[in-house]
């Protein structure tokens, strides 16, 4: 049996987390840690820090919460020598450098998207990236997320210049020279990949990849319906984390 804590236990993701892991055989949700009391426990023990909970209460860390308390996190598991899951996004680059070099010999897994149906549509992506002229990102989000572009449309733009380039093929110039709306055309996430952040009520996280070539077109539509989407991801990585020592960026290795 796997002791999990989730770190950001009282959040939209947190209280998932705590529900559904709950409900895979050989994982158990033992502590759930927030500055916030959770809604509801799930059977798991409350902690406002995770400097309070008893590293042998607990096998693995789940990091849900913010861009900021992300690295305590990955200090405390090096500490104790434990795995460190992380799904938060919207880490600075310094953010992002700190928790690599935390990693050591500890393992620590870190996805912008523990949905596998998101995962398969970088996959698909980054197959179709070298066959079109053209490519653009529309990522569509519930409106109380705080960061934008989507971590996961991030991931995607690079995986498709990854591809792109190793295929020779170079993204003809944008002509748009007039804005009427400073910002229509979205963000450059290089190489002439654009990214278009949509942020409305409703939304849960969603992701739209537009390809287009001469007289065609091809779009991979992903949609998280419920943030149950991202639960098995989360569990393939429990599982696999020590296993995997050092730091590991997504989930696409783990899935066959
Ligand atoms: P949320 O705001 O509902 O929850 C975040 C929680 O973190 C809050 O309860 C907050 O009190 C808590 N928190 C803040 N500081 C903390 C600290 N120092 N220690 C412990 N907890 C702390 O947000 P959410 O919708 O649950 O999303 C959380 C994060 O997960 C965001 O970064 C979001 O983008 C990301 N996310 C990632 C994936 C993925 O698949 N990788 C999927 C969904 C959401």
């Amino acid at each position: 049996m796997k002791r999990i804590a989730v770190v950001g236990g009282a959040g939209r993701m947190g209280q998932a987390l705590a529900e559904n892991l709950n409900l895979i055989d050989g994982l158990v949700v033992s502590a759930l840690v927030d500055p916030r009391e959770p809604g509801h426990l799930f059977g798991a023990s409350y902690f406002a820090t995770l400097d309070a909970v008893a590293p042998t209460e607990v096998d693995v860390v789940v990091d849900f919460s913010q861009p900021e308390s992300v690295l305590a996190s990955a200090r405390w598991c090096a500490r104790h020598h434990r795995g460190l899951v992380i799904g938060t996004t919207g880490l600075s680059d310094e953010q992002q450098a700190q928790v690599m070099s935390a990693a050591g010999s500890t393992g620590i897994i870190m996805a912008a998207n523990f949905s596998l149906g998101a995962v398969l549509s970088e996959r698909f992506a980054a197959m179709a990236a070298p066959y079109f002229e053209r490519v653009e990102i529309i990522e569509l989000h519930h409106d109380r997320k705080v960061d934008a572009p989507s971590g996961t449309s991030i991931t995607t733009a690079a995986r498709i210049n990854e591809a792109r380039r190793a295929a020779g093929r170079v993204t003809p110039e944008d002509p748009t020279r007039r804005f009427t709306i400073e910002g229509a055309r979205g963000a450059d996430a290089g190489d002439g990949v654009r990214i278009h952040s949509v942020r409305l009520p409703g939304l849960v996280a969603h992701q739209e990849v537009l390809f287009g070539g001469a007289g065609e077109g091809l779009t991979i539509r992903h949609d998280s319906y419920d943030r149950v989407s991202f639960v098995q991801g989360v569990a393939i990585a429990v599982a696999s984390v020590d296993e995997t020592p050092g730091f590991t960026w997504g989930i696409d290795g783990l899935i066959p």
